[in-house]
């Protein structure tokens, strides 16, 4: 069998790092095409060496010209393009099979339709790009033939606890439920008032995952769970009264699926993304994903409580966007996008977050069924907007 040739945009990060890391192990299945990278020169040139891609994308003419230099003195072939309309093309090359989206943020919005449009199977990490596009976003697929692939560990335990061949309809399938579980983030049992001070390392503290500074704010505000409940509405076709956010401090549960017959399947597992990563890769075969098994004789014990919305209303204001509809979720993850940089520059308090998003929700205005122009037109809004509410 021909190795698969695979694309990974946002190589670089922690899932692009994990996504080689599974790549490694079967140079027999999967050949790397191309890689990006944005601003991260010198990982992406370590990762040119290693897995020789057709192409490299970085950010600029100017990292493009110096990684191109780098690259030839070190014997390397690779050609290096630059800029949003490269990331793109690489999503679209015909030499790959797959793509990984593994950028961060709403800035994977293009390039992940390019790979859906064009028929690629789609590992979806980027959930950013699906809450912003939502229902545009699974018509790409469908009109380009393309499968999606759920990367994200909740979303990826739900596909493997639905019933192969899940369509989309969760009375035909018998599915009462989707349960997604939340470690809870390393503010769990924090007074709301002590949450006021706490800072950017402290709030990237996971207690059981290691993944990029964005996600892990978003984990610790619960946001996170609130876009991986847009996320699921739209993988699984369903509506927000069926799936349940339980907080399950251990991460052993990664996310369950309940059934009418009282059944509920859940997948449980170490955390660590190499096994989404390489079941969404090898799917509907398994491969070894370098994972440490699960010890169930060293697991203290798994435990379960509701999430508290009162001190998250991180994920309260998600809820609230999903039952909005049209732009509202793009409205939503564009003012977090920026109120959570601010907040890893120390420019505004964790709690402001909260703030920025629901001020931006109420201050923009929304529309229904919204085009991809607008949607990134409403995108820029709330980004200009939020920003006022930081500056004052
Ligand atoms: P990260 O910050 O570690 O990596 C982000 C990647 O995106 C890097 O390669 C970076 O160079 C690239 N990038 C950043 N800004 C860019 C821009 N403007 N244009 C082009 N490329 C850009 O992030 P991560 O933790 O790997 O997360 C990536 C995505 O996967 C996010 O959407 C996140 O929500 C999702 N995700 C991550 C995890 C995890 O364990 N890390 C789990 C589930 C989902
Ligand atoms: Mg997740």
């Amino acid at each position: 069998m021909k190795p698969q040739g695979i694309t990974l945009l946002g190589a670089t990060g922690s899932i692009g790092v994990n996504t080689l890391d599974v790549v490694a192990r079967h140079p027999d299945r999967y050949r790397v095409v191309a890689l990006t990278g944005h601003r991260q020169v010198d990982r992406l040139y370590e990762q040119c060496l290693a897995f020789a891609p057709a192409v490299a994308v970085v950010a600029d003419a100017t990292a493009a010209a110096a990684l191109t230099a780098r690259l030839r003195s070190a014997g390397s072939r690779t050609e290096v393009w630059h800029g949003p309309a490269a990331l793109e093309e690489v999503a679209r090359l015909p030499e790959a099979d797959m793509v990984m989206s593994a950028i961060v943020g709403a800035a994977g919005l293009r390039p992940t339709l390019a790979a859906a449009h064009a028929g690629k199977r789609v590992l979806l990490a980027n959930k950013e790009a699906l809450v912003v596009s939502g229902r545009l976003f699974i018509d790409a697929v469908q009109k380009g033939g393309a499968e999606l692939l759920p990367v994200d560990s909740e979303h990826n335990a739900i596909f493997q606890s639905l019933p192969h061949g899940y369509a989309g309809d969760l009375d035909k399938a018998g599915v009462s439920k989707l349960i997604l579980t939340a470690s809870g983030g390393p503010f769990r049992q924090l007074p709301f008032e002590a949450m006021r001070h706490v800072s950017a390392d402290d709030a990237c503290r996971h207690p059981n995952w290691v993944m990029g500074r964005k996600i892990s704010v978003d984990s610790a505000s619960l946001m996170n769970k609130g876009l991986e409940v847009i996320e699921a509405h739209w993988l699984f076709n369903a509506p927000a009264e069926r799936i349940d956010v339980v907080v399950h401090p251990q991460s052993v549960i990664h996310s369950m699926v309940q059934y009418v017959d009282g059944s509920v399947v859940a997948q449980l597992g170490s955390p660590d993304m190499r096994t989404p990563i390489a079941y969404a890769m090898s799917w509907p075969e398994r491969i070894d994903a370098g994972v440490k098994p699960l010890d169930f004789t060293a697991l203290s014990g798994l435990s379960f409580e509701a999430p508290d919305l009162q001190r998250f209303p991180c994920l309260q204001l998600a809820f609230d966007a999903l039952a909005a509809a049209g732009d509202a979720p793009a409205v939503l993850n564009a003012a977090n996008e920026v109120a959570v940089a601010a907040f890893l520059d120390g420019r505004i308090g964790f709690l402001d977050i909260a703030r920025v998003v629901a001020d931006t929700l109420d201050g923009v205005s929304l529309s229904a069924s919204p085009d991809l122009d607008s949607l990134l037109q409403r995108d820029a809004e709330a980004r200009v907007f939020a920003r006022s509410c930081i500056a004052t």
